[in-house]
């Protein structure tokens, strides 16, 4: 199938590479030309495993390329997904610019037939917007349906190539069945395409998110309460999670979520609930519950020493939102680091794959300054008072405790944000470490 994915980021790229994948003939196209120059020349501007394989196979295949020509990408593809930014605006709604901006440019320049496919995550009631968009534009017929994305960053080609479910919504049966068969080369069994009308697909993302937003404030109130009470949050989890009806997924106690999914979908979904009247009490829940962790988090500091950080200096691993990847729009590491320098803390970071990004933030914020980044994952510990952690990444979970001992200042002191250590790994080496939902040890 000929398709055209617009917008070429964490999910237009890996959408674009793993249709191309699959043998469909893709355009990716965006409005960042440094971005597409990059691609045209074998880089790839995001971290994410598995990523360069599949688009440098597809493109030396000849079956993806990479465009800032919207005429061109347009009129060739039946098929025209929208991968566009939806971030948060000033109240809290989904910022519609971007994609209604690629609506304009998809009627403008239409020449057939075409299915037009909401693939960012919108609001319910989008789909329409962006049909009164595009007709503004064309006369030709069209249809708009919505497939909202499941990938998660990190495992994001394994996800779009082997997804739990492809959810569609259509009102049109011809759309339908061009997207069934769009969708053919992924459906496993047990694992369907889900059919259904647009306004149900555009409110399943945000279900979806909302749900797995409310499981980590779930899991992180109840580790508050066993901190307070004496009990083990690693045990309590595990009883609970082994629950089939529970799970153990999304149940790790931490600094909260942050990334550039659930922060503004949970607000963008109670925005729209509360403009029709309908207070979203559980979501709204969730959402200050993951506020509050993070000062809770950083009362974890405070405790041990003292409310003026002036003068310390922290050592900090992990600074994007979650492991594997190198996001780190809304990621705790960045409130977590602006709160201890404005007490006075100067910190010394490092992360697997987040360093670009980290540098190019750090340099836009004021107090950035105080933050110094090194290649290596021991270097930030010289001298620091204390090591914190943010980033639960594969590379922190065995570390070489004598190194952190010997560099660190005396008494050695982990605070970790993300419980990465079972307490039998750290008590020989006399480390004072202060983790989420369990007892201190000193
Ligand atoms: P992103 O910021 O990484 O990428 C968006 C891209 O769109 C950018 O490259 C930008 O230059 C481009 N763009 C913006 N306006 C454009 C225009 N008018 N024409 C052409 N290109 C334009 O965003 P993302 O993380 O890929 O998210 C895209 C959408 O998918 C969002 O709605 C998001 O909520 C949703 N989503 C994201 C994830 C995720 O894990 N990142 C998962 C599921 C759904």
């Amino acid at each position: 199938m000929k398709i055209s994915v617009v917008g070429t980021g964490y999910v237009g790229l890996v959408a674009g590479a793993c249709l191309a994948e699959t043998g469909h003939h893709v355009y990716c196209i965006d409005k960042d030309e440094q971005k597409i120059d990059l691609l045209n020349h074998g880089g790839i501007p995001i971290y994410e495993p598995g990523l360069k394989e599949i688009v440098e196979k597809s493109v030396r295949a000849n079956r993806l390329w990479f465009t800032t020509d919207f005429v061109k990408a347009i009129q060739y593809a039946q098929v025209i997904f929208i991968a566009v930014g939806t971030p948060s605006d000033e109240d809290g709604s989904a910022d519609l610019q971007h994609v209604l901006a690629v609506a304009k440019e998809i009627g403008t320049h239409m020449n057939e037939y075409k299915v037009i496919v909401d693939k960012s995550t919108v609001p319910v009631g989008t789909a329409d917007k962006v049909r009164d968009e595009i007709a503004k534009y064309t006369t030709i017929p069209f249809d708009i349906v919505s497939n909202p994305e499941f990938l998660k960053e990190g495992a994001a080609v394994d996800d779009f190539l082997r997804p739990d479910r492809v959810v569609i919504g259509a009102d049109s049966d011809q759309a339908r069945e061009i997207m069934q068969d769009l969708y053919a080369p992924f459906v496993r069994q047990g694992h369907p395409v889900i059919t259904m009308d647009v306004k149900s697909a555009e409110i399943t993302k945000y279900a979806a998110n909302a749900f797995l937003a409310t499981k980590i404030s779930f899991i992180n109130e109840v580790a508050n309460f066993c901190e307070a009470v004496g009990g083990d949050i690693t045990k309590v989890r595990l009883g609970i999670g082994s629950d089939k009806r529970i799970g153990m997924a999304f149940l790790y106690p931490g600094v909260g979520y942050g990334g550039s999914c659930f922060p503004k979908d949970v607000k963008a979904l109670i925005k729209t609930a509360s403009d029709i009247n309908i207070p979203l009490q559980v979501v709204s829940s969730a959402q200050k519950v993951n506020y509050e962790q993070r000062l809770l988090f950083l009362k974890k500091v405070y405790s041990v020493y003292g409310e003026s950080l002036q003068g310390m200096q922290f050592a900090l691993w992990g600074l994007s939102f979650k492991p594997r990847t190198d996001d780190m729009r809304e990621a705790p590491a960045l409130t977590i680091m602006e709160e201890l320098v404005k007490r006075g803390a100067t910190i010394h970071a490092f992360d697997p794959a987040a360093m670009e990004e980290a540098e190019l933030r750090l340099s836009q914020v004021p107090w950035g300054k105080q933050v110094k980044l090194f290649p290596e994952q021991y270097d930030v510990l010289t001298n620091s008072d204390a090591l914190i952690i943010v980033t639960e990444w594969n590379d922190f979970r065995d570390p070489d405790f004598d190194i952190i001992k010997s560099q660190l200042k005396q008494p050695t002191t982990i605070i970790d944000g993300r419980n990465l250590w079972d307490f039998s790994k750290i008590q020989k080496y006399n480390i004072r470490y202060i983790s989420i939902g369990r007892k201190n040890l000193v």
